[in-house]
């Protein structure tokens, strides 16, 4: 009887051959676009102490209520499994004093993430983001920085037309209070009509209730109080300097005055980018500044600001758009098919032409077979050239070179003349 076979955690994805050309295609773009601005990789584990995170993100944030991947480690201390990167990343900073000093700090990661959700497209339990986290400077210059690195990468991507950017300022930790206790008081009086999880986040976490997805409550928010009659001088100027540096670079961007972040650490700037082609998955990067954190988890304030991007989204998005270059999907550029007794010549050609042409990605086939056969593994291989090796072929010192996509052209080389002419093809 056949054994039951072992699954993957549900919500939790293997990324196969194949998907994972695009994923490395998005990375180095991703990649480059930070290179570009100068930032700096910063890794770290992915499991912290659980009170990182519930210090930072805060106790009654849906993350901590009921998202994280906690467990006692063997010594009984609470571990959790990182459902975001910024405490992390603030830990290390503090950890390692890359801003005890007020130094500037410009960083980024990448990696997986954990989060209890309930999976669906573009929600998983297992996820990745590429984030970005920059320190010491309070100046609304680098928060527009971020946008437009962003919106450079989406350029770059090839998908700027299918996502927009929406924008707020959530005030000074003062003018939020003053606005939740107006925003509670106001709510208060209608909360029978609120839906449920508004009706208990009016006790808990009532700025959340602004981005809630149901219609009536929605309807009923058209009538709260303005969070921007609460707005404190220096966040307003803050806000209206960014989004002055936007208009001149010509950034747009709509302000949707309910755009609150499901993390407490927030303060002044918000940004989403948002997309339409999602479903209701639409945001594919957030962001915003959190002046409070550092000092929060025990360090000097420092203004900070940053994003995280979801990469399973961005690829989605990819996927959906058809923007993904043909040449990403192939991993093999010259497929070496060997006739006869020439394994031995057939690797040293191989290693000869690896070196001499860094960026050639040459495959051997391996196992034999006739030509007809070998051929046809080359064509499944999806490389751009066949090269063909013989007995003959190694007493010249040749081998014939069979074009396998645009045309039928097929001419023997010697093999320095074949390490030159695939340089040149590549
Ligand atoms: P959402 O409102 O969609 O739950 P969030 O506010 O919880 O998002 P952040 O914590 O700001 O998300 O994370 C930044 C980005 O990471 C999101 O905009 C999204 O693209 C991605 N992301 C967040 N949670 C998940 C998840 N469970 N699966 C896949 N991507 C995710
Ligand atoms: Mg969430």
């Amino acid at each position: 009887m056949a054994k039951a076979s072992i699954q993957a955690i549900r919500g939790m994805n293997d990324i196969l051959p194949g998907e994972s050309q695009v994923w490395r295609y998005f990375e180095s773009t991703v990649k480059s676009v930070l290179d570009g601005f100068g930032y700096q990789e910063i890794r770290t584990p992915v499991v912290e102490q659980t009170h990182l995170f519930k210090r930072s993100i805060g106790e009654v944030t849906d993350i901590v209520e009921k998202e994280m991947y906690t467990f006692d480690d063997r010594n009984g201390e609470s571990l959790t499994l990182r459902p975001e990167g910024t405490a992390s990343c603030v830990r290390a900073c503090e950890q390692h004093q890359l801003i005890a000093n007020n130094q500037r700090q410009r960083l980024w990661y990448m990696g997986p993430m954990f989060r209890y959700e309930r999976p669906q497209k573009g929600r998983y339990r297992q996820f990745h983001q590429i984030g970005v986290e920059t320190f010491g400077m309070a100046d609304p210059a680098i928060d527009a920085e971020l946008i437009v690195m962003t919106h450079q990468l989406w350029k770059k991507l090839g998908i700027r037309d299918k996502v927009e950017l929406e924008l707020n300022t959530i005030g000074s930790n003062e003018a939020r209070a003053n606005y939740k206790a107006a925003l509670v008081d106001y709510l208060s009086g209608v909360k029978d009509q609120l839906d449920e999880d508004s009706q208990r986040r009016l006790d808990t976490n009532p700025l959340r209730i602004l981005d809630s997805k149901d219609q009536n409550t929605q309807s009923l928010l058209n009538d709260a109080p303005n969070f921007h009659d609460y707005l404190d001088e220096e966040s307003e100027a803050h806000f209206a300097e960014l989004k002055a540096l936007l208009d001149e670079v010509g950034i747009e961007y709509k302000v949707n005055p309910r755009l609150v972040r499901g993390l407490d650490y927030y303060s002044k700037t918000v940004f989403e980018w948002i997309t339409s082609e999602l479903g209701a998955q639409g945001t594919v990067c957030a962001g915003g500044r959190y002046d409070g954190l550092v000092e929060q988890l025990g360090g000097k304030a420092t203004p900070a600001v940053g994003f995280a991007m979801g990469m399973e989204r961005l690829i989605l998005l990819l996927e959906s758009l058809n923007v993904i270059p043909d040449q990403v999907k192939s991993n093999i550029d010259v497929y070496l098919v060997s006739m006869g007794n020439v394994t031995t010549a057939a690797m040293a050609l191989a290693a000869q032409l690896r070196e001499a042409v860094p960026k050639l990605r040459l495959q051997m086939h391996i196992g034999g077979g006739n030509f007809k056969k070998q051929m046809k593994k080359a064509d499944e291989s999806g490389a751009r050239f066949a090269l063909i090796l013989g007995e003959d072929e190694v007493k010249a010192g040749q081998a014939s070179i069979k074009s396998l996509r645009d045309s039928a052209e097929q001419m023997t080389l010697n093999n320095d003349e074949l390490a030159n002419w695939l340089q040149q093809q590549l």
